[in-house]
C-alpha cells in the first residue's frame, strides 16, 4: 500500500502529454494549442472608416464649427467592400461607411452626426477633426509577422474570431484524452430496467459520465461487466481504444473481484494497487501502452474521489493543461473529527467563509455508501495519514471541489 502523493506521482509520471492533432478552430475552444500562431497579414488590412461619415483631409475642416461650418464638394460615396478610385482634393470629401477602404489623399473621417447635406453635392461639416481621427489603421489590432498566440495558450472562444480573421481555419492542438468506462458487478442493472430483489441501479457509470463530460471529454460507456473473469477481460479487451479506461467496482478483496486478474491477462503494467486513503482504498492503476487504466473502488463515494483525485489530473496533464491540481485551501474545522492514524481521509464538507476565514464543516454521515452527502457537500477535507482526530477549532486543508465553489467563497 502506498501513500496518496506517491500513488499521485506514479500517475502523473505515467500520463504523458497527446500527440499534437489538427483541429478545426471552431472545435478548439478550451484545448491547448500546440504551435506558435503567426498572422502573416495586417488586421485590418488596410486603413478604413470606423464610422459612417465623410472621409476627408483633416486641415480642411481644423477650423470648422457649428456656427461657421466648412462646405466640401461629395466627389464619391464609398460603401463598405468597395475602393474609390478618386483622390481627395483641396475641400473635397467622399461619403463613407464604417469598413470602408480610407481613399487615397483622406486622412480623417467626420462622423455623419458632425455634418450635414447641404445639396446633392455637398456636405456642411460642424466640427474639425484630429489627424487620423475615427480611422482604423493597417495593423492597429495584429500586425503582420506577430505571433498572435503562443504554444500552451488555453483556447478562448474569443480566440476563434481572431483565428478566423487571420485566415488559420485549422489549429495544431493538444487533444484531450478520450475515456471508456466499465461498471462491473453482478448486483448492478441498468437505469431503465426492472430492479429485482438485492439488484441496485448501477449509478457509477453515469456520474463518471456527468464528471467526464463536464471536462469537454467524449465518453463511450461500456456498460456493466458481470463478476466473472471471462466478462470482465472480454469488456475490457475493446476499453483500450480509449486513452484513459475506468472501471468501477471489483478491486477490492471480494470473491468476485475480477478486474485485477483480467488486467494481468491482458498485459496491462499494474503500477499500483491499494492506496494509504479513506475512501478509495482499494484503487487500482496501470498502463497499457500509451494508455491509462483506472481501477476505480465500486462504492460511489470512492469512486468519484477517487476521479477527483487521480482521473482529473492525470486528464488535465495529458491534454497539457497547466494547472491541473485541485484548488486547496486552510480553513477551520468547526466540528470534532475523529481519526486513527494510518490513512490520509477526504472527508465530504461544507466549507463557507466569514468576514476573517474559512470555516468548513464535515458532513455527519461520511460512510463512502452515501452519495447524497456529495452533493451537498462542496469539498473534501485532506486530513494527513499520521493524523489522528482533528479537534474544533483546529486547521486542516479543504480541496475544492468545483471552480464555482472558489468563486462563491472569493464573492462572499
Ligand atoms: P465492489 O468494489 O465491487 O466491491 O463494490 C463496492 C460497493 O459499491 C458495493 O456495494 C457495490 O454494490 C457498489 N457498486 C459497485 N459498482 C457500482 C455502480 N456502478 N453503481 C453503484 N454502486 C456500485
Ligand atoms: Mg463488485
Amino acid at each position: 500500500m502506498i501513500s496518496v502523493d506517491h500513488a499521485l506521482r506514479i500517475v502523473l509520471e505515467t500520463a504523458q502529454v497527446l500527440p499534437v492533432r489538427s483541429v478545426p478552430i471552431t472545435e478548439c475552444s478550451g484545448l491547448v494549442l500546440g504551435e506558435n500562431v503567426i498572422s502573416s497579414e495586417n488586421i485590418p488590412s488596410f486603413d478604413n472608416s470606423a464610422m459612417d461619415g465623410y472621409a476627408v483631409r483633416f486641415i480642411d475642416v481644423q477650423n470648422a464649427s457649428r456656427e461657421n461650418p466648412v462646405t466640401l464638394k461629395v466627389v464619391d460615396v464609398l460603401p463598405a467592400g468597395k475602393v474609390s478610385q478618386r483622390h481627395l482634393e483641396n475641400d473635397e470629401t467622399i461619403q463613407i461607411m464604417t469598413g470602408a477602404p480610407l481613399p487615397s489623399g483622406a486622412d480623417a473621417v467626420v462622423m455623419v452626426e458632425q455634418t450635414e447635406k447641404k445639396n446633392d453635392n455637398e456636405v456642411l461639416v460642424f466640427s474639425p477633426v484630429q489627424k487620423n481621427e475615427n480611422c482604423r489603421k493597417a495593423g492597429d489590432d495584429i500586425k503582420a509577422g506577430l505571433v498572435v498566440f503562443q504554444k500552451g495558450r488555453l483556447i478562448k472562444p474569443y480566440d476563434v474570431g481572431v483565428l478566423a480573421s487571420i485566415g488559420k481555419s485549422t489549429l495544431q492542438i493538444i487533444p484531450k484524452p478520450t475515456v471508456a468506462i466499465l461498471s462491473t458487478g453482478d448486483e448492478l442493472v441498468g437505469m431503465d430496467e426492472i430492479l429485482p430483489p438485492g439488484k441496485i441501479r448501477s449509478s457509477n457509470n453515469y456520474a463518471l459520465r456527468a464528471l467526464i463530460g463536464k471536462m469537454g471529454i467524449a465518453v463511450v460507456d461500456l456498460g456493466i461487466a458481470k463478476d466473472t473473469l471471462k466478462d470482465t477481460e472480454e469488456k475490457l479487451r475493446s476499453a483500450f481504444s480509449a486513452d484513459i479506461v475506468l472501471t468501477s467496482g471489483g478491486v477490492s478483496m471480494g470473491e468476485f473481484d475480477y478486474v485485477k486478474q483480467a488486467l494481468e491477462k491482458l498485459n496491462v503494467d499494474i503500477k499500483f494497487w491499494k492506496v494509504k486513503q479513506k475512501p478509495g482504498k482499494p484503487l487500482v492503476f496501470g498502463s497499457y501502452q500509451s494508455k491509462l487504466f483506472f481501477g476505480l473502488p465500486g462504492n460511489p463515494v470512492s469512486t468519484i474521489v477517487c476521479f477527483e483525485l487521480f482521473v482529473v489530473p492525470a486528464i488535465k496533464k495529458m491534454s497539457n493543461v497547466d494547472h491541473y491540481m485541485p484548488n486547496r485551501v486552510r480553513a477551520i474545522s468547526s466540528a470534532l473529527i475523529p481519526k486513527k492514524p494510518g490513512l490520509r481521509y477526504f472527508l465530504r464538507g461544507v466549507i463557507s467563509k466569514n468576514d476573517r476565514e474559512f470555516i468548513v464543516s464535515p458532513m455527519d454521515n461520511q460512510s463512502s455508501g452515501v452519495m447524497s452527502s456529495l452533493s451537498y457537500a462542496n469539498c473534501l477535507i485532506d486530513i494527513p495519514e499520521e493524523s489522528g482526530n482533528i479537534e474544533a477549532g483546529q486547521v486542516v486543508t479543504a480541496i475544492l471541489l468545483d471552480a464555482q465553489t472558489l468563486n462563491d467563497l472569493m464573492s462572499n
